[in-house]
């Protein structure tokens, strides 16, 4: 149980390009809820936004042949595959629109211009959608295909991304799989009446191989994960196994799509949670 008078504390345990897991003590359940809500819903990231689509026949200039400015797709769903596509997010230099010194009306502090320009027959990938200026800026995942051209189609398109968040789309979604749980403390004793038979039945229906039965007794693979044994405890009724929730300590998973990376993820969550209430304490100050 953590010490209340000293703050919560929080340890790194593992921390990859795209996913992260931390443990958070000292927080309770509905702390870290809100942390977890507002790696989902909160964070900013570039998605293209508006898609301007050339019409009419397109002429290739060095053999003079003619393409057919269509696809395969109406040009709606390309055009929603392409705000799909994960894009490179520097939070210090881009900003909403509605909250960019240029009014809204399009800078390069709160949008990106993407062209694309194939001529069939091939397949159009994230890497033929390529920034006007900051190569930086190209899709984080080249491969990932949008649409296939037929020998005489081609797409000529531009493309505007801006800034937004998961509340109003999931395109602009940074964080997947957030979850979290308890730390758990696992006791194993067999009790009178348990038999093999049943702890290994307690074995079995635990998920993945978190529990092993060996030489009468079970023993858990990865103690992190001891919340989930809770539903299958259940199963031995004369109580061998017991999990006891710490409901100060928390595990918290996440993963980026990799417009940002975790760490900036989970700061810039923290940094917003800490704006709203800011926000709420300037609103109550300001009653008369
Ligand atoms: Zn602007």
């Amino acid at each position: 149980m953590a010490d209340e008078s000293r703050g919560p504390t929080v340890e790194l345990l593992e921390l990859g390009a795209r996913r992260a897991k931390l443990e958070i003590v000292g927080l309770t359940t509905s702390q870290v809820n809100a942390v977890r809500r507002t790696l989902i819903a909160d964070l900013p990231k570039l998605a293209i936004e508006d898609v301007e689509f050339h019409l009419g026949p397109i002429r290739d200039e060095a053999t003079g042949k003619d393409y057919d400015s269509s696809t395969s797709m109406f040009d709606e769903a390309v055009a929603l595959r392409l705000g799909l596509l994960p894009l490179p997010m520097d939070t210090g230099t881009f900003r909403r629109r509605d909250e960019c010194s240029c009014g809204g009306t399009g800078c390069p502090h709160c949008q990106v211009i993407y062209s694309i320009d194939r001529k069939g027959p091939c397949t159009v990938y994230a890497k033929d959608v390529v920034p006007l200026g900051d190569a930086s800026l190209a899709p984080l995942e080249p491969e990932i295909p949008i649409v296939r051209l037929g020998a005489r189609q081609a797409l000529l398109a531009y493309a505007t991304a801006v800034v937004g968040t998961a509340r109003e789309h999931s395109k602009w979604q940074v964080a997947h799989a957030v979850g979290f749980s308890p730390r758990a403390r696992v006791k194993f004793q067999k009790k009178p009446g348990c038999s093999d038979a049943c702890l290994k039945r307690v074995a079995d229906a635990a998920p993945g191989s978190l529990l092993q039965f060996a030489n009468g007794k079970l023993t858990v693979t990865n103690e992190d994960d001891g919340a989930l044994l809770l539903p299958c405890a259940a199963l031995c009724e004369h109580g061998s196994l017991k999990v006891e929730l710490d409901e100060r300590d928390f595990f918290l998973r996440f993963e980026t799509d990799g417009s940002l990376s975790p760490r900036e993820a989970f700061r810039y969550a923290l940094k917003d949670l800490r704006r709203r209430w800011e926000e709420l304490r300037e609103a109550v100050q300001a009653i008369p």
